[in-house]
């Protein structure tokens, strides 16, 4: 019988200072599929205690981008649970409470340094001197009564060393003395992130914390913390950093141009340039994970069947954004038509000028839809694909009218063309693909005229455009009165430049 792994307890613990980027989303990504994975839970947990940074739209930002790629949490800010709050800000009783019990259990002491006295060891490049590691009760009375502020420091072992496990990296081993007592509560009684992320992760029973591996360089004093207060330590997974595209250094917190290409970070970008959900939860999962050397497109179901963090790679890779367009593209054509044609009206709407309820139940963007199915990469593609169908015919304006004018014919040639297309349209029945297909064969044949020239006209006529979805479907689309009204409008169009080259 297969493993059954214990039920994890994982949380995104993002900070509301900025937009949600994708090293974000992969991290909660990964969460997300851990806890699917286990059977357990996925948790969110907002990190404000840095008043200073805090941006009041992040939040907002966050759960858009997460939810957008599917990523809903059993617990979190919005819908409370069993260890609510999920919000710092509405937690700091609880600090307070903990860091007065390592301060009584002698793993913490207050320290009255004052802004001026930190200000010179700085100014010599000098650490924190542990001065108030040992104050007497008198000399912290004298400060009390002084009315100096004081702030709550770790008093880290002077000995020793600690080692954390990390699940993919192995032991990190430090010695104890480099961690100089860092500040846990601040003056204002806020905690700092490390006094919050350790009481946080114990109270809320995590059992594994997936991070950047930017914390490498704190999870020593976190593992002091848990070792201070007595608790077992979760897991530690530091997950590697997402490059560049240049696959040069860290990828920028920035919309950066790499080789005259632009590369946002913002997941709202991703969502506003026509990117769908699946082909983006594709991409990440195999960034730092790999589904499987020779399978690039996987289900959701599938990928938490496989996933586990001892197989996350600790390598930093570059995002080949190259794939991830491939991908969508991919995905678009998996949809059903009618599904696409969904998940198109929010990019077109605004587009065409139309509101997103008429447009879902459009006709004419139901019949489009299959029709540009395959020639799309991202959902921002339709709008010109589409949008002449969507206009009045005296908006098709034929600006180059040269255009008219199919592939070894002549202007005059060309006219006639349109009328013999003209009179096809006017009288058809039924007006239906295959009728209009067969009629413009055999008269092409009849004029002697190869088919590829003589469509070109008709197709400029139609869609004001060389390059369209296939011509019988769009005259359809249209129905005869309009496909008949472009038609004479490109006859005249076409006459009058005609006039122009005698
Ligand atoms: N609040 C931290 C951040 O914004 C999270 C670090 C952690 O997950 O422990 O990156």
């Amino acid at each position: 019988m297969a493993d059954t792994p214990a039920p994890a307890r994982v949380r995104f613990a993002p900070s509301p200072t900025g937009f949600l980027h994708l090293g974000g989303l992969r991290t909660a990504l990964f969460d997300w599929l851990f806890a699917h994975h286990t059977g357990g839970q996925f948790i969110l947990r907002i990190e404000d205690t840095d008043q200073k940074r805090y941006n009041p739209e992040s939040l907002q930002d966050l759960m858009r981008g997460l939810r957008w790629l599917g990523l809903e949490w059993d617990e979190g800010p919005d819908i409370g649970g069993p260890y609510a709050p999920y919000i710092q800000s509405e937690r700091k009783e609880a600090y307070g409470k903990y860091a007065d019990w390592l301060v009584e259990n002698g793993h913490a002491y207050r320290c009255y340094t004052t802004a001026e006295e930190l200000e010179e060891l700085r100014a010599r490049n000098l650490p924190y001197d542990r001065r108030h590691r040992t104050l007497t009760p008198e000399q912290r009375a004298a400060f009390e009564a002084e009315g100096r502020p004081s702030v709550v420091r770790f008093a880290a072992p002077l000995t020793g060393t600690t080692t954390v496990h990390d699940v993919i990296r192995g032991d990190i081993t430090v010695e104890n003395t480099s961690v100089v007592d860092p500040v846990l509560l601040k003056s204002d009684g806020l905690p700092t992130y490390h006094l919050a992320v350790v009481v946080d992760d114990h109270l809320m029973e995590i059992t594994h914390i997936l991070r950047g591996e930017e914390w490498i360089p704190s999870a020593p004093l976190h593992k002091m913390l848990f070792d201070a207060f007595g608790w077992p330590a979760p897991e530690f997974v530091h997950l590697p950093v997402i490059l560049d595209p240049s696959g040069k250094g860290k990828m920028s917190k920035r919309r950066t141009v790499v080789d005259g290409k632009e590369f946002s970070p913002f997941v709202s970008d991703y969502v506003t340039g026509g990117y769908l959900p699946d082909a983006m939860f594709n991409f990440l999962a195999n960034m730092g994970w790999s589904f499987d050397g020779d399978q690039e497109i996987f289900t959701r179901a599938e990928a938490i069947a496989r996933f586990d963090v001892k197989d996350i790679s600790p390598k930093a890779t570059a995002l080949p954004f190259s794939k991830l367009d491939w991908l969508n593209g991919m995905y678009i054509r998996q949809m059903a038509p009618s599904e696409l044609h969904q998940a198109l009206v929010p990019y077109l709407a605004p587009a065409l000028g139309m509101s997103e309820g008429d447009l879902a139940h459009d006709r004419r963007l139901a019949e489009l839809t299959p029709l540009i199915q395959e020639r799309i990469k991202l959902l921002t593609d339709a709008a010109p694909m589409v949008d002449w169908a969507f206009l009045p015919a005296e908006a098709i304006t034929y600006p180059d009218p040269a255009q008219l004018i199919g592939k070894k014919l002549s202007a005059a040639e060309s006219l006639d063309v349109l009328a013999a297309g003209a009179e096809i349209v006017a009288d058809i029945e039924p007006f239906e693909v295959a009728a209009l297909e067969a009629a413009f064969r055999s008269r092409a044949e009849a004029m002697a005229i190869k088919v590829g020239s003589f469509l070109a006209p008709v197709r400029v006529a139609i869609t004001g455009r060389p390059v369209s979805p296939p011509l019988f479907e769009s005259m359809h689309v249209l129905g005869r009165e309009e496909s008949l009204a472009r038609i004479d409008n490109a006859r005249q169009a076409l006459h009058d430049y005609a006039a122009t080259l005698a």
